[in-house]
């Protein structure tokens, strides 16, 4: 049911981590992938030559996905060497961590423009590209921080709160169109950007997990493969948890 053959992929923050590995996924499946980074060429290069030993095309895109004007000539470029774009997803994203009262006011602004900012950017720039088409696959890549809060990230939960909100707004707006868009929930996967927490928090992770492990960027990759696909065709402005059942 699961098969992308023929389907343009674009996936923000797609040189590390879970991006990496949905890249990597949406190619297995069968689909060309543009490779979006913000500084870390050589990363994306890396992933681009996976795809392309699997016989997939496969570009790397830089762009800064807080800035409207970069990621419209990333799009253009994307549509200009693979053709058109089917699947957007929206995983780029960082982390600025701190209680409220030692958040500073550039630490709260950057999360927002990357993370949530960043998504409707990337959305406006592939919508005319996807109405055209009367097709379309947007995932949004947010955070069980978003639907539940948590002390420390008052900002992450904040833009992955907002981006729940996009996502359903994008559904109703876009539906008439053929065009889907759901958001994908990760617990704590274990990647560059949780590498900093402490052993106490990973190990808390662990023991709230009902699945009895934490989740990797594979787990990830293969839910936001569904939300990309034909067999969630009928599913839009949903909000899937990937957390191994995490009480949270
Ligand atoms: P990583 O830090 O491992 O990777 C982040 C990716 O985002 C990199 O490819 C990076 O590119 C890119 N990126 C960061 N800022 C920008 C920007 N302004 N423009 C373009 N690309 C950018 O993070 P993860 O893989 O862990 O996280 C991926 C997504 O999953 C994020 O949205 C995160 O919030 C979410 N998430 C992660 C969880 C986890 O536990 N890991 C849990 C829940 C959600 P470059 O290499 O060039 O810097």
């Amino acid at each position: 049911m699961i098969d992308l053959t023929g389907k343009v992929a674009l996936v923000t923050g797609g040189s590390r981590g879970i991006g990496r590995a949905i890249c990597l996924q949406l190619a297995d499946l069968g689909a060309d992938v543009a490779v979006n980074y913000r500084g870390n060429a050589e990363a994306a290069q890396e992933v681009v030559d996976a795809i392309q030993a699997k016989g997939r095309r496969a570009i790397a895109v830089q762009a800064d996905v807080r800035f409207y004007n970069e990621v419209e000539a990333m799009v253009k470029t994307v549509v200009k060497e693979l053709g058109t774009i089917h699947i957007l997803v929206n995983n780029a994203g960082l982390t600025r961590d701190n209680v409220m009262m030692r958040m500073k006011e550039e630490d709260w602004d950057i999360v927002i423009d990357t993370n949530l900012k960043g998504a409707f950017n990337c959305i406006k720039a592939v919508q005319r590209t996807m109405i055209k088409n009367r097709y379309g696959r947007i995932v949004n890549i947010i955070s069980i921080a978003g639907i539940g809060g948590n002390a420390g990230q008052a900002n992450y939960a904040s833009a992955k709160a907002g981006l729940i909100g996009l996502t359903k707004s994008v559904a109703k707006e876009l539906g008439s169109r053929n065009i889907t868009c759901n958001a994908v929930a990760p617990g704590y996967i274990p990647t560059d950007l949780t590498a900093d927490l402490p052993e106490e928090f990973v190990e808390q992770a662990r023991k709230l997990t009902p699945l009895g492990r934490l989740g990797t960027v594979e787990d990830v990759a293969k839910v936001v493969a569904f939300f990309a696909s034909d067999a969630a065709e009928f599913v839009t402005g949903e909000v899937l948890r990937v957390d191994g059942g995490m009480i949270f």
